[in-house]
């Protein structure tokens, strides 16, 4: 596409040929690609995926597992029909921005954002959610947490959109939650948050367990030995089987927001309260 130019197609094959002519930047609800530009004068080339009927609605596919397209709004995550696995992430939607960026912003967006401090990434990492990327080559899979590296980092190819994310039918047994701590109650970006989904067995031990913590780290990050500690373990104990070796891989930074030692306690306390409250559900 020629520099400053602006194309909004309604045919996804048509939006893979222009990604495919050359450098564009995409445009799905704005929310974070606007504010990042507020002193600039941007001449970049646009594609606006929001008129891609492909990209848009959350279904359930045949094999049982759960797919959200790309543009799916947050608005719509929290109207959809969806497993009690699933409540983690419609908190979550509830707690980007207000209501007007739910309205617009998306959960592909939230995701190629990549910011460390996005909500929508802990509660589909405890999904064990993968992404879809789509270029004129076909189709790739990939998890999560393979997919957002760090910090405004993922390994979308230039010629790829994100076209949806698929939750598979195994991840949407049991209970999910989403707790946020911000520096006030609304409308805040995220000093800590802390997703998980757990699975009780008959004999109210933990059937498993998946835990993920965002904020505290380059790219959110799942708690994979403190969720294997946690299986078989009595629900009663599931709070106090978290050590600090458990949030080792934390490595946040200090910022306007907080500094990185007030972030790992209060990380430590959201996963032992997630915890707590999936265990009584
Ligand atoms: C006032 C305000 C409050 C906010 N509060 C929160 C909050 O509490 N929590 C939170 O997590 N976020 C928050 N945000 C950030 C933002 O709303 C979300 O991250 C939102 O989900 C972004 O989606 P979008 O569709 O608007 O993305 P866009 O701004 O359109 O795009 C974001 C980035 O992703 C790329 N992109 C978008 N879609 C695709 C795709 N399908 N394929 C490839 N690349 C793509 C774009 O090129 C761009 O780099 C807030 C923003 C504002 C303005």
């Amino acid at each position: 596409m020629a520099v400053g130019a602006y194309t909004r197609p309604t045919r996804l094959p048509d939006a893979l040929a222009a990604l495919r002519d050359g450098p564009c930047t995409v445009l799905a609800g704005g929310t974070d690609h606007f504010p990042a530009r507020v002193t600039s004068t941007p001449d970049e080339a646009i594609l606006d995926i929001t008129a891609l009927p492909e990209l848009r609605g959350i279904r359930r596919l045949s094999d049982g597992g759960l797919t959200i397209g790309a543009c799916a709004t947050w608005s719509a995550v929290i109207a959809a029909d969806l497993p009690s696995a699933c409540d983690g992430l419609k908190a979550a939607a509830r707690e980007v921005g207000g209501v007007q960026i739910q309205n617009r912003g998306t959960v592909g967006g939230n995701l190629c954002n990549a910011s460390p401090a996005a909500d929508g990434v802990p509660p589909l990492l405890s999904l064990d959610a993968e992404v879809e990327l789509t270029s004129l080559d076909g189709v790739r899979r990939l998890p999560l947490d393979g997919f957002v590296l760090g910090n405004r980092r993922t390994t979308r190819r230039p010629d790829e959109l994100l076209t949806a994310i698929r939750i598979p039918p195994a991840a949407l047994d049991g209970t999910g939650r989403f707790l946020k701590l911000g520096a006030r109650r609304y409308l805040v970006i995220s000093i800590v948050m802390v997703a998980g989904t757990l699975v009780r067995a008959a004999d109210d031990t933990i059937a498993s367990a998946r835990l993920a913590v965002g904020a505290c780290s380059a790219a959110a990050l799942r708690l994979r030995e403190l969720e294997a500690a946690l299986v078989g373990r009595p629900l009663a104990e599931a709070a106090a089987t978290v050590t600090a070796q458990h949030l080792a891989g934390l490595a946040p930074i200090d910022d306007v927001r907080a500094d990185g030692e007030y972030r790992c306690e209060a990380a430590a306390v959201l996963v032992r309260r997630c915890l707590a409250d999936l265990a009584a559900a």
